[in-house]
Protein backbone atom coordinates (compact mmCIF):
# COMPACT_ATOMS: atom_id res chain seq x y z
CA UNK A 1 0.00 0.00 0.00
CA UNK A 2 0.90 3.38 -1.35
CA UNK A 3 1.99 5.73 2.36
CA UNK A 4 -1.26 6.99 3.36
CA UNK A 5 -1.19 10.76 4.13
CA UNK A 6 -4.50 10.85 5.52
CA UNK A 7 -5.72 12.62 9.70
CA UNK A 8 -8.48 9.86 9.52
CA UNK A 9 -9.12 7.11 7.02
CA UNK A 10 -11.22 3.52 6.64
CA UNK A 11 -8.93 0.71 4.66
CA UNK A 12 -11.94 -1.68 2.72
CA UNK A 13 -10.40 -4.77 2.19
CA UNK A 14 -12.02 -5.61 -1.39
CA UNK A 15 -10.73 -9.48 -0.82
CA UNK A 16 -12.47 -9.61 2.10
CA UNK A 17 -15.74 -7.99 0.93
CA UNK A 18 -15.16 -11.11 -1.93
CA UNK A 19 -14.62 -13.09 0.38
CA UNK A 20 -18.19 -12.56 1.91
CA UNK A 21 -19.55 -12.21 -0.87
CA UNK A 22 -18.86 -15.99 -1.92
CA UNK A 23 -19.33 -17.63 2.06
CA UNK A 24 -23.13 -16.01 1.21
CA UNK A 25 -23.93 -18.21 -1.98
CA UNK A 26 -21.68 -21.01 -0.71
CA UNK A 27 -24.12 -20.94 2.55
CA UNK A 28 -27.45 -20.46 -0.07
CA UNK A 29 -26.67 -22.71 -2.89
CA UNK A 30 -26.21 -22.64 -6.33
CA UNK A 31 -30.14 -22.42 -6.62
CA UNK A 32 -30.29 -18.82 -5.09
CA UNK A 33 -29.41 -15.99 -6.40
CA UNK A 34 -27.61 -13.33 -4.11
CA UNK A 35 -28.40 -9.87 -4.48
CA UNK A 36 -26.18 -7.77 -2.20
CA UNK A 37 -27.43 -4.19 -0.58
CA UNK A 38 -25.01 -1.44 -1.43
CA UNK A 39 -27.83 0.93 0.15
CA UNK A 40 -26.00 3.70 2.10
CA UNK A 41 -22.82 3.80 0.26
CA UNK A 42 -22.80 0.26 0.91
CA UNK A 43 -22.91 0.84 4.89
CA UNK A 44 -20.15 3.17 4.28
CA UNK A 45 -17.39 0.76 2.40
CA UNK A 46 -18.43 3.07 -0.86
CA UNK A 47 -21.11 1.95 -2.91
CA UNK A 48 -19.32 2.06 -6.45
CA UNK A 49 -16.02 0.46 -5.50
CA UNK A 50 -18.12 -2.27 -3.05
CA UNK A 51 -20.23 -2.43 -6.65
CA UNK A 52 -17.40 -3.41 -8.72
CA UNK A 53 -15.98 -5.73 -6.87
CA UNK A 54 -19.60 -7.70 -6.10
CA UNK A 55 -20.26 -7.72 -10.20
CA UNK A 56 -17.17 -9.18 -10.74
CA UNK A 57 -17.28 -11.47 -8.14
CA UNK A 58 -20.77 -12.58 -9.92
CA UNK A 59 -23.35 -10.80 -8.71
CA UNK A 60 -26.36 -10.16 -11.22
CA UNK A 61 -28.40 -7.82 -8.94
CA UNK A 62 -27.97 -4.91 -6.69
CA UNK A 63 -30.08 -3.58 -4.18
CA UNK A 64 -30.08 0.24 -2.94
CA UNK A 65 -32.46 2.20 -1.30
CA UNK A 66 -33.12 5.59 -3.64
CA UNK A 67 -32.80 5.89 -7.25
CA UNK A 68 -29.77 8.83 -6.74
CA UNK A 69 -27.73 5.78 -5.01
CA UNK A 70 -28.49 4.20 -8.24
CA UNK A 71 -27.25 6.43 -10.24
CA UNK A 72 -24.16 6.73 -8.72
CA UNK A 73 -23.62 2.97 -9.09
CA UNK A 74 -24.05 3.57 -12.82
CA UNK A 75 -22.22 6.35 -13.08
CA UNK A 76 -19.32 4.54 -11.39
CA UNK A 77 -19.97 1.53 -14.06
CA UNK A 78 -21.91 -0.75 -12.67
CA UNK A 79 -23.65 -2.64 -14.93
CA UNK A 80 -25.63 -5.34 -12.81
CA UNK A 81 -29.48 -5.06 -12.76
CA UNK A 82 -30.18 -2.79 -9.88
CA UNK A 83 -33.14 -2.73 -7.69
CA UNK A 84 -34.38 0.08 -5.70
CA UNK A 85 -36.00 -1.03 -2.55
CA UNK A 86 -36.74 2.30 -0.56
CA UNK A 87 -39.64 3.74 -2.97
CA UNK A 88 -39.71 6.34 -5.83
CA UNK A 89 -41.48 9.87 -6.23
CA UNK A 90 -42.36 11.42 -9.43
CA UNK A 91 -39.48 13.61 -9.42
CA UNK A 92 -37.48 10.81 -9.61
CA UNK A 93 -39.23 8.89 -12.61
CA UNK A 94 -36.85 10.30 -15.34
CA UNK A 95 -33.59 8.79 -13.60
CA UNK A 96 -35.23 5.83 -12.93
CA UNK A 97 -35.65 5.44 -16.55
CA UNK A 98 -32.52 6.55 -18.04
CA UNK A 99 -29.98 4.50 -15.87
CA UNK A 100 -32.50 1.34 -16.18
CA UNK A 101 -33.10 1.12 -12.48
CA UNK A 102 -35.53 -1.59 -11.25
CA UNK A 103 -37.88 -0.34 -8.79
CA UNK A 104 -39.88 -1.83 -6.19
CA UNK A 105 -43.40 -0.97 -6.21
CA UNK A 106 -45.09 -0.07 -2.86
CA UNK A 107 -49.25 0.10 -3.37
CA UNK A 108 -51.67 -0.40 -5.79
CA UNK A 109 -51.95 2.85 -6.96
CA UNK A 110 -48.56 3.21 -7.54
CA UNK A 111 -48.46 -0.12 -9.34
CA UNK A 112 -51.55 1.61 -11.68
CA UNK A 113 -49.28 3.97 -12.37
CA UNK A 114 -46.27 2.66 -13.56
CA UNK A 115 -48.36 0.79 -15.96
CA UNK A 116 -49.07 3.96 -17.38
CA UNK A 117 -46.02 4.94 -17.70
CA UNK A 118 -45.21 2.14 -19.18
CA UNK A 119 -47.58 2.21 -21.69
CA UNK A 120 -47.12 5.88 -22.46
CA UNK A 121 -43.62 4.99 -23.14
CA UNK A 122 -44.63 2.00 -25.07
CA UNK A 123 -41.50 -0.33 -23.11
CA UNK A 124 -42.63 -3.39 -20.80
CA UNK A 125 -41.02 -1.49 -18.09
CA UNK A 126 -39.85 -4.03 -15.13
CA UNK A 127 -40.64 -4.19 -11.60
CA UNK A 128 -40.64 -5.85 -8.10
CA UNK A 129 -43.82 -5.80 -6.01
CA UNK A 130 -43.28 -5.57 -2.18
CA UNK A 131 -45.69 -6.85 -0.03
CA UNK A 132 -46.28 -5.81 3.33
CA UNK A 133 -46.85 -8.65 5.38
CA UNK A 134 -46.74 -7.41 8.67
CA UNK A 135 -43.91 -5.00 9.27
CA UNK A 136 -46.19 -2.23 8.72
CA UNK A 137 -43.52 -0.30 6.72
CA UNK A 138 -43.32 -0.21 2.77
CA UNK A 139 -44.54 -2.48 0.89
CA UNK A 140 -48.42 -3.26 -0.78
CA UNK A 141 -50.52 -4.61 2.28
CA UNK A 142 -53.76 -5.32 0.60
CA UNK A 143 -55.32 -8.89 0.89
CA UNK A 144 -53.86 -11.40 -2.18
CA UNK A 145 -57.04 -11.38 -4.68
CA UNK A 146 -56.79 -7.21 -5.05
CA UNK A 147 -53.12 -7.59 -5.10
CA UNK A 148 -53.38 -10.41 -8.50
CA UNK A 149 -56.02 -8.07 -9.88
CA UNK A 150 -53.66 -5.30 -9.40
CA UNK A 151 -51.13 -7.07 -11.31
CA UNK A 152 -53.14 -8.25 -14.09
CA UNK A 153 -54.36 -4.73 -14.83
CA UNK A 154 -50.90 -3.06 -15.02
CA UNK A 155 -49.80 -5.00 -18.18
CA UNK A 156 -47.66 -2.77 -19.72
CA UNK A 157 -45.60 -2.95 -16.67
CA UNK A 158 -43.52 -6.59 -16.27
CA UNK A 159 -43.53 -8.23 -12.90
CA UNK A 160 -39.93 -9.31 -12.50
CA UNK A 161 -40.21 -9.99 -8.81
CA UNK A 162 -41.78 -10.71 -5.74
CA UNK A 163 -40.76 -9.54 -2.18
CA UNK A 164 -41.21 -9.17 1.77
CA UNK A 165 -39.38 -7.90 4.57
CA UNK A 166 -39.15 -9.28 8.06
CA UNK A 167 -39.57 -7.36 11.01
CA UNK A 168 -38.15 -9.66 13.87
CA UNK A 169 -36.10 -12.02 11.86
CA UNK A 170 -33.44 -11.55 14.84
CA UNK A 171 -35.70 -13.19 17.69
CA UNK A 172 -36.58 -16.56 17.41
CA UNK A 173 -39.10 -16.94 20.15
CA UNK A 174 -40.76 -14.24 18.10
CA UNK A 175 -43.94 -15.62 16.03
CA UNK A 176 -43.66 -12.92 13.69
CA UNK A 177 -41.46 -14.05 11.00
CA UNK A 178 -43.38 -17.57 10.64
CA UNK A 179 -46.94 -15.27 9.81
CA UNK A 180 -45.20 -12.87 7.51
CA UNK A 181 -43.69 -16.42 5.67
CA UNK A 182 -47.39 -17.48 6.26
CA UNK A 183 -48.89 -13.89 4.60
CA UNK A 184 -46.44 -14.19 2.09
CA UNK A 185 -46.92 -17.61 0.99
CA UNK A 186 -50.81 -16.64 0.40
CA UNK A 187 -50.01 -14.00 -2.19
CA UNK A 188 -47.43 -16.46 -3.92
CA UNK A 189 -50.01 -18.83 -4.25
CA UNK A 190 -52.54 -16.61 -5.59
CA UNK A 191 -50.28 -15.71 -7.79
CA UNK A 192 -50.06 -19.11 -9.08
CA UNK A 193 -53.12 -19.94 -9.29
CA UNK A 194 -53.78 -16.54 -11.86
CA UNK A 195 -51.05 -18.45 -13.68
CA UNK A 196 -48.46 -15.22 -12.77
CA UNK A 197 -44.47 -16.60 -11.55
CA UNK A 198 -42.27 -13.81 -10.74
CA UNK A 199 -38.83 -14.76 -11.88
CA UNK A 200 -37.60 -13.46 -8.88
CA UNK A 201 -38.93 -14.21 -5.13
CA UNK A 202 -37.08 -12.66 -2.20
CA UNK A 203 -37.42 -12.16 1.15
CA UNK A 204 -34.57 -12.61 3.66
CA UNK A 205 -32.13 -10.25 4.74
CA UNK A 206 -28.51 -11.31 6.22
CA UNK A 207 -30.31 -12.79 9.42
CA UNK A 208 -32.46 -15.49 8.10
CA UNK A 209 -29.58 -16.36 5.61
CA UNK A 210 -26.95 -16.49 8.25
CA UNK A 211 -29.09 -18.70 10.95
CA UNK A 212 -30.18 -21.07 7.33
CA UNK A 213 -33.63 -20.52 7.76
CA UNK A 214 -34.07 -21.83 3.96
CA UNK A 215 -37.97 -21.67 3.60
CA UNK A 216 -37.47 -17.83 3.94
CA UNK A 217 -34.93 -17.91 1.20
CA UNK A 218 -37.35 -17.86 -2.05
CA UNK A 219 -34.70 -18.37 -5.28
CA UNK A 220 -32.69 -15.09 -4.26
CA UNK A 221 -31.94 -13.07 -0.82
CA UNK A 222 -30.91 -9.24 -0.19
CA UNK A 223 -27.92 -9.54 2.63
CA UNK A 224 -26.65 -6.20 3.68
CA UNK A 225 -24.59 -6.62 6.89
CA UNK A 226 -23.04 -10.15 6.15
CA UNK A 227 -21.31 -8.81 2.80
CA UNK A 228 -19.34 -6.63 5.45
CA UNK A 229 -18.39 -8.97 7.49
CA UNK A 230 -21.15 -8.91 10.25
CA UNK A 231 -23.73 -11.36 11.64
CA UNK A 232 -25.89 -10.12 14.37
CA UNK A 233 -26.70 -12.00 17.06
CA UNK A 234 -29.92 -13.37 17.64
CA UNK A 235 -32.21 -14.32 20.55
CA UNK A 236 -34.08 -17.29 21.49
CA UNK A 237 -32.66 -20.10 20.46
CA UNK A 238 -31.17 -20.11 16.40
CA UNK A 239 -29.51 -22.84 15.03
CA UNK A 240 -25.76 -22.06 14.71
CA UNK A 241 -25.01 -19.42 12.06
CA UNK A 242 -23.80 -21.04 8.83
CA UNK A 243 -22.16 -18.06 6.77
CA UNK A 244 -18.82 -17.54 7.80
CA UNK A 245 -18.01 -13.82 7.49
CA UNK A 246 -15.63 -11.22 8.36
CA UNK A 247 -15.70 -7.23 9.40
CA UNK A 248 -13.88 -5.50 5.82
CA UNK A 249 -13.28 -2.19 7.13
CA UNK A 250 -10.60 -1.39 9.34
CA UNK A 251 -11.27 2.73 10.43
CA UNK A 252 -8.21 4.84 11.70
CA UNK A 253 -7.25 8.30 13.14
CA UNK A 254 -3.77 10.06 13.49
CA UNK A 255 -2.42 11.35 17.03
CA UNK A 256 -2.22 15.28 16.50
CA UNK A 257 -0.57 15.79 20.19
CA UNK A 258 0.84 13.79 23.33
CA UNK A 259 0.71 15.35 26.67
CA UNK A 260 1.65 14.78 30.31
CA UNK A 261 -1.49 15.58 32.59
CA UNK A 262 -1.07 15.43 36.23
CA UNK A 263 -3.39 13.93 38.45
CA UNK A 264 -6.64 15.94 39.08
CA UNK A 265 -6.46 17.27 35.70
CA UNK A 266 -9.91 17.60 33.89
CA UNK A 267 -10.42 16.65 30.46
CA UNK A 268 -12.05 17.89 27.71
CA UNK A 269 -15.93 19.62 27.35
CA UNK A 270 -17.87 20.04 30.66
CA UNK A 271 -14.41 18.45 32.42
CA UNK A 272 -16.03 15.19 32.35
CA UNK A 273 -13.24 13.50 33.55
CA UNK A 274 -10.76 13.75 36.07
CA UNK A 275 -7.29 12.11 35.76
CA UNK A 276 -6.89 10.15 39.19
CA UNK A 277 -3.10 9.80 38.26
CA UNK A 278 -0.52 11.27 36.66
CA UNK A 279 -1.41 10.34 32.67
CA UNK A 280 -0.12 10.33 29.33
CA UNK A 281 -3.11 11.91 27.10
CA UNK A 282 -2.87 11.68 23.03
CA UNK A 283 -5.31 14.19 21.25
CA UNK A 284 -7.17 12.03 17.97
CA UNK A 285 -7.76 13.37 14.53
CA UNK A 286 -11.15 12.46 14.80
CA UNK A 287 -14.42 13.11 16.53
CA UNK A 288 -18.74 12.98 16.03
CA UNK A 289 -18.63 15.26 12.97
CA UNK A 290 -16.18 11.88 11.64
CA UNK A 291 -18.95 9.47 12.88
CA UNK A 292 -17.41 8.73 16.54
CA UNK A 293 -20.42 8.10 18.39
CA UNK A 294 -20.88 10.81 20.89
CA UNK A 295 -21.89 8.52 23.33
CA UNK A 296 -18.72 6.81 23.38
CA UNK A 297 -17.48 9.67 25.88
CA UNK A 298 -15.73 8.85 28.98
CA UNK A 299 -16.81 4.88 27.84
CA UNK A 300 -15.35 3.76 24.51
CA UNK A 301 -12.04 2.59 23.70
CA UNK A 302 -9.89 2.61 20.74
CA UNK A 303 -7.02 0.40 19.94
CA UNK A 304 -3.69 2.17 20.22
CA UNK A 305 -0.30 0.09 19.47
CA UNK A 306 -2.09 -3.03 19.98
CA UNK A 307 -3.90 -2.30 23.40
CA UNK A 308 -7.20 -1.37 24.07
CA UNK A 309 -6.68 2.71 25.37
CA UNK A 310 -9.86 4.29 27.11
CA UNK A 311 -11.07 7.68 25.30
CA UNK A 312 -11.22 10.31 28.03
CA UNK A 313 -13.74 12.88 28.40
CA UNK A 314 -16.35 14.48 26.01
CA UNK A 315 -15.85 13.12 22.22
CA UNK A 316 -15.24 16.63 20.55
CA UNK A 317 -16.72 17.35 17.24
CA UNK A 318 -13.44 17.23 15.20
CA UNK A 319 -10.96 16.01 18.37
CA UNK A 320 -11.14 12.78 20.59
CA UNK A 321 -8.86 12.49 23.45
CA UNK A 322 -7.44 8.77 25.07
CA UNK A 323 -5.20 7.69 27.81
CA UNK A 324 -2.30 5.91 26.59
CA UNK A 325 -0.42 5.66 29.91
CA UNK A 326 -0.57 1.47 28.90
CA UNK A 327 0.25 2.07 25.18
CA UNK A 328 3.40 3.99 24.87
CA UNK A 329 5.78 4.77 22.87
CA UNK A 330 3.21 7.08 20.34
CA UNK A 331 3.74 10.27 18.60
CA UNK A 332 2.49 12.90 17.04
CA UNK A 333 1.20 11.54 13.71
CA UNK A 334 1.13 7.45 14.45
CA UNK A 335 -2.14 6.29 13.81
CA UNK A 336 -4.85 4.59 16.05
CA UNK A 337 -7.56 1.88 15.36
CA UNK A 338 -11.19 2.90 16.22
CA UNK A 339 -12.52 0.02 14.53
CA UNK A 340 -10.70 -2.77 13.07
CA UNK A 341 -7.92 -5.10 14.56
CA UNK A 342 -4.21 -4.64 15.69
CA UNK A 343 -2.98 -7.90 16.00
CA UNK A 344 -5.17 -9.81 18.47
CA UNK A 345 -6.99 -7.06 19.64
CA UNK A 346 -9.83 -6.09 17.63
CA UNK A 347 -13.00 -3.72 17.76
CA UNK A 348 -15.65 -4.41 15.67
CA UNK A 349 -19.18 -2.75 14.91
CA UNK A 350 -21.06 -4.77 17.29
CA UNK A 351 -18.82 -4.44 20.57
CA UNK A 352 -18.51 -0.13 20.00
CA UNK A 353 -22.50 -0.73 19.50
CA UNK A 354 -22.87 -2.12 22.45
CA UNK A 355 -20.47 0.39 24.58
CA UNK A 356 -22.81 3.03 22.50
CA UNK A 357 -26.06 1.89 23.41
CA UNK A 358 -27.35 1.45 19.45
CA UNK A 359 -26.93 -1.13 16.70
CA UNK A 360 -24.20 -1.80 14.67
CA UNK A 361 -25.51 -0.80 11.45
CA UNK A 362 -25.45 2.62 12.56
CA UNK A 363 -21.88 2.49 13.98
CA UNK A 364 -21.12 1.60 10.31
CA UNK A 365 -23.74 4.14 8.47
CA UNK A 366 -22.53 7.40 10.45
CA UNK A 367 -18.97 7.09 9.78
CA UNK A 368 -18.92 10.80 8.03
CA UNK A 369 -17.78 11.80 4.83
CA UNK A 370 -14.70 13.68 6.11
CA UNK A 371 -13.17 9.98 6.69
CA UNK A 372 -11.29 9.41 3.66
CA UNK A 373 -11.28 5.42 2.01
CA UNK A 374 -8.52 3.80 0.53
CA UNK A 375 -9.07 0.48 -0.43
CA UNK A 376 -6.52 -2.78 -0.81
C1 LIG B 1 -31.36 -3.00 4.34
C2 LIG B 1 -32.21 -4.04 3.78
C3 LIG B 1 -31.70 -5.32 3.54
C4 LIG B 1 -30.34 -5.76 4.03
O1 LIG B 1 -30.39 -5.94 5.43
P1 LIG B 1 -29.17 -6.57 6.24
O2 LIG B 1 -29.73 -6.82 7.59
O3 LIG B 1 -28.10 -5.53 6.26
O4 LIG B 1 -28.74 -7.79 5.55
C5 LIG B 1 -32.50 -6.22 2.87
N1 LIG B 1 -33.75 -5.88 2.47
C6 LIG B 1 -34.28 -4.67 2.71
C7 LIG B 1 -35.66 -4.36 2.24
C8 LIG B 1 -33.53 -3.71 3.38
O5 LIG B 1 -34.06 -2.50 3.61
Amino acid sequence: MVPITYRCWMEVSRAQLAANYSAVCKAVGAGVDVMPVVKADAYRHGSVEAGRVLQQQGARWLAVSNVEEGVVLRQGGVTTNILIMGDFLPFERPALIDYDLTPCIHSLPQLADYHRMAAAMGRPLRYHLAVDTGMSRLGMRADPAAIVEGVLAAKAARLEGLMTHFASASNYQSPQTAEQLRAFLAVREAFTVAGIDPKYVHLSASIPVAYGRREAWGNMVRPGHAIYGYVSPVRGGAPPAVVDVKPAMNWKARILEVKDLPAGALVGYGGMHRCERPTKMAVLAVGYADGLHHRLSNKGKVIANGRLAPILGAISMDLTSIDITECTPLAPGDPVTLLGAEGDVSLDAQQIARTAGTISYSILCGIGQRVKRVYY
